[in-house]
């Protein structure tokens, strides 16, 4: 529940017109040397901005979940109130450098037409004479929606010609695609040597805000609730976590690696077993620090990897040779509850179980009610956690739920973000 920030929706899409995103004063660690949109003069000029419209589709290419759209409409309509010629540009999936027609972006320009009431054009393509001419033709408050950008390889290889070519479409360049400020590619990196005016959009300045109010600037008790699998891909958030929180919470699979690492039968449950020094290190370090880390104390067990498996109920100890453990048990749970009780600031990455089957979702689920009810401040990031807080209906009460997962581990291992380092490293040149 947001104790602190009560106006804030899921999305906050609203809330955060009325909170951090016009309130000029609001600034962090994270943010520092960024210029953001409304610092800059975008009347009439031509303002590209990368967002990330990289929504899941089904089958037939319906979006399923607009949350990315709707995530930067306070930039778009802030663009519009102010007579800027809006280009946007975005990825869709992996059709990996070639022209792949199921990832065009003509149900994202249909969706975003239906959300602002307004007429979104899309272009043929991303760069070339074409879309420039398309460009050249824009009157103040029109919308033109560039299409894939990872139709051309050279996006993803931060292809410094091809961000030039992007640059040539406009006259100040915005970045509010947090999800992929981790990664370096042409669209938030290279283009940024090709406009003279950059700045973040209202996106990242949410994400960034929120993130360094629970991580840099928290409310104490700080708890870390961290799940998923691989405990490989999260080693560097762990110990960087142990650094800053207060309570450790260790659920998902990647818990298994951890109590194999401490000597005991795991039976055929998921387990990474070149990670098992990782996870002592995770343990070495909590020590070290003295912060509490909680581990859980039994499991949902099954005889195989299916939504049919027969399943038990056991301790930590207890787990059978030939069953695998998928989700955390009823003990565990109430554990996991009192552990974030006085908590007033949770961050959550992971889920406690394979919650994508419903024998296994129980503990993934307990814990989004239980984290959405408490009083604590909450952020959740990452694709998987995300899912199941939309599933379970209870997104409204969460504080923040960031649009990034690897943008989102990046930044809690305290990597700096290429798409923001880019923005920083233009915003001090032009100040020299
Ligand atoms: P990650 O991408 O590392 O956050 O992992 C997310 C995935 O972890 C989800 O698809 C879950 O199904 C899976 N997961 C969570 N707990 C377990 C478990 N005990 N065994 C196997 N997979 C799990």
């Amino acid at each position: 529940m947001g104790l602190f920030l009560q106006d804030e929706g899921p999305c906050g899409v609203h809330g955060i017109q009325r909170d951090i995103v016009r309130d000029r004063t609001w600034r962090c660690t994270l943010d520092k040397d960024l210029t953001y949109i409304d610092d800059l003069d975008i009347a009439k000029k031509r303002v590209l901005i990368r967002v990330d419209f990289n929504v899941p589709l089904d089958e037939k290419g319906n979006i399923t979940d607009d949350t990315r759209i709707r995530s930067v409409l306070p930039t778009i309509n802030y663009a519009l109130d102010e007579g800027a010629k809006i280009i946007l540009a975005s990825h869709l999936g992996r059709p990996e450098g070639k022209r792949v027609p199921s990832l065009s972006l003509v149900p994202v320009a249909k969706r975003l037409s239906r959300l602002l009431e307004k007429e979104v054009k899309l272009a043929p393509d991303c760069i070339g004479p074409e879309v420039e001419k398309i460009v050249n033709e824009m009157k103040p408050g029109d919308i033109v929606l560039l299409e894939n950008l990872r139709f051309h390889p050279e996006e993803e290889q931060n292809d410094d010609s091809f961000g030039e070519k992007l640059g040539r479409l406009a006259d100040v360049y915005i970045n509010d695609a947090f999800a992929t400020a981790h990664r370096a590619h042409a669209s938030n990196v290279a283009v940024t040597k090709y406009v003279d005016t950059v700045g973040a959009g209202f996106l990242m300045k949410k994400e960034l805000t929120y993130f360094s109010r629970a991580l840099e600037n928290p409310v104490r008790p700080l708890v870390a609730i961290i799940g998923g699998k691989k405990i490989s891909d999260k080693v560097g958030v762990l110990v960087s976590l142990c650094e800053k929180v207060d309570k450790l919470v260790i659920g998902g699979g990647m818990a298994l690696t951890f109590f194999k690492a401490l000597g005991y039968e795991i039976g055929t449950s998921f387990c990474e077993d070149q990670a098992l020094d990782k996870a002592n290190e995770v343990i070495k370090k909590a020590r070290e620090r003295k912060i509490k880390l909680f581990l859980p104390v039994d499991f949902v067990v099954a005889d195989k990897f299916s939504p049919s498996a027969e399943t038990k109920v056991v301790t930590y100890q207890e787990i059978p040779k030939d069953w695998m453990a998928l989700d955390i048990g009823p003990a565990t749970v109430t554990l996991f509850a009192e552990a974030i009780q006085n908590a007033k600031t949770i961050i959550w990455n992971g889920p406690m179980g394979v919650f994508e089957m419903d024998a296994f979702s129980r503990g993934t689920f307990a814990m989004v009610s239980n984290v959405a009810n408490s009083y604590a401040m909450t952020i959740v990031g990452g694709g998987d956690t995300d899912v199941a807080v939309h599933r379970a209906g209870e997104y409204a009460k969460m504080s923040y739920i960031s649009t990034g997962g690897g943008a989102f581990l990046d930044l809690l291992q305290g990597n700096d973000l290429p798409g923001i380092v880019a923005l920083k490293k233009k915003a001090a040149k032009a100040a020299s």
